[in-house]
């Protein structure tokens, strides 16, 4: 019998918790899902359309034929066509065939959402053009420098996910039909964590099956280079490989990577930028990546993924400001900053391969690239996926939730202890009650 009232005692506490706990929870959902949040709309001051950024791109190549050249490639896969605009940098044009060069691919908007990844490519290709300059660099250095390069520049790789975007839906970040272009490269394709999310990181129906991957990986093969970053924005980060799993790979190229990123994270951010391998530093792992696929099967010795930018404190639905600086003094700051801190890799680029040389671990340059035959390749941005701010909103009301639930428990413990207590000592009274 005492053990009887006692569990009548303890489901009723349970019971009476519960229910508090439920209208707890509830309380604070309704209001969490009718909060408003405003939205923040594209600044056509600061930004360029598509358009009209590829446009001022063409005229920069008409007016510098002698170290620019552009190409328009396009692809089509069951009635989905994508274009794509490559410019080529060599200060020396003619010499853009010299496989001497240190090679250099750089893409930017592969998320249609993150604009200010295609600004950084213009003022980039601006400086390097020798339009625009930034403080503090010796022209005669970096032209000493950039004698070494070919850089080519991928501008805009979703150029229809961005169109998307320019008629409002400011959060898409996939390409024109749908397809995560981060995932939908061959290393590790399709694998799905936890938290896979099939709206934002859909992969495609198989490996490539996006023209706009296709393009990339044609030029990747035939370009051959010795560097790569895939620029995306969401969050101030470095990353080096591997996305898929959480570890960097081994060996020299590592290093040597490794040692790029500080030096960068150091000099140009202050190092308050997160570095290391995509799957590792973000806390969660993306697969069919593109800078996996370049490091392990393009065999990019150095294959990055530079996040130049992220506003942690927006909300998840204001897409134009989470991912983009709104002012004119964040956007130029972004822009010069990450300008520099590229030049600054091209530099450190430059270095090594003569280190390498003088060490005479390869006799030739090309021999350098051979040298990588356990890399495998890298990152990115899952934070945007939903947007960073979800994540960490999700993880704090987790955690209160956790807290909540441990509270309640050592709550009905207490109570039980105590109802025992007092049954005891009324036991008389309880125990008239029961005949
Ligand atoms: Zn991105």
């Amino acid at each position: 019998m005492g053990f009887r009232r006692h569990l009548i005692f303890f489901l009723s506490c349970l019971l009476i918790f519960a229910l508090f706990a439920n209208y707890v929870s509830f309380a604070y959902g309704k209001s969490n899902g009718t909060q408003h949040v405003a939205i923040t709309p594209i600044n056509h001051d600061l930004y360029h359309t598509s358009g009209a950024l590829l446009e001022e791109i063409e005229s920069l190549v008409h007016r510098h034929p002698d170290k620019l050249s552009i190409e328009k490639i396009s692809s089509k896969n069951k009635g989905y066509e994508a274009q794509m605009t490559v410019v080529t940098y060599c200060r020396n044009r003619k010499e853009s065939d010299d496989r001497g060069k240190l090679r250099i691919l750089l893409t930017f908007g592969q998320h249609a959402r993150e604009l200010i990844t295609t600004e950084l490519a213009l003022r980039l290709l601006s400086i390097l053009s020798e339009e625009e300059f930034l403080p503090n660099v010796d022209r005669s250095t970096l032209n000493r420098t950039l004698d070494r390069l070919v850089i080519k520049v991928v501008p805009v790789e979703n150029l229809n996910g961005r169109t998307l975007v320019e008629d409002g839906d400011l959060c898409e970040r996939r390409n024109g039909r749908g397809v995560d272009l981060n995932r939908n490269w061959s290393v590790d394709w399709g694998k799905k964590e936890k938290d896979y999310d099939p709206y934002e990181e859909h992969p495609g129906t198989a490996p490539f099956s996006e023209p706009e991957t296709q393009i990339m990986r044609k030029l990747s093969l035939s370009f051959e280079p010795h560097i790569w970053v895939n620029v995306h924005s969401g969050m101030e980060a470095l990353f080096m490989p591997y996305d898929h799993k959480n570890t960097t790979p081994d060996g020299i190229p590592s290093q040597m990577m490794k040692s790029i990123l500080e030096e960068l994270n150091h000099i140009h951010f202050k190092d308050h930028c997160l570095i290391g391998s995509g799957g590792g530093s973000v806390g969660y792992l993306a697969h069919g990546t593109a800078t996996d696929y370049m490091y392990d099967v393009a065999r990019v010795p150095m294959a990055f993924t530079f996040e130049i930018y992220g506003d942690l404190k927006a909300s998840s639905k204001d897409c134009f400001k989470m991912f983009n600086p709104v002012d004119i003094t964040s956007f130029n700051r972004v822009l010069n900053d990450w300008s520099a801190a590229f030049l600054q890799m091209f530099s450190i680029g430059v270095q090594q391969m003569d280190g390498l040389q003088s060490k005479a671990i390869a006799s030739s340059f090309d021999n350098w690239v051979s040298i990588d035959d356990y890399l495998n390749g890298y990152l990115m941005q899952r934070k945007s996926r939903y947007g960073k701010k979800m994540e960490v909103l999700d993880l704090g009301m987790q955690e209160i939730r956790t807290y909540f639930r441990l509270f309640l428990l050592s709550s009905v413990l207490l109570l039980f202890m105590f109802c025992s207590r007092i049954s005891k000592s009324t036991r008389p009274i309880v125990s008239a009650m029961s005949i």
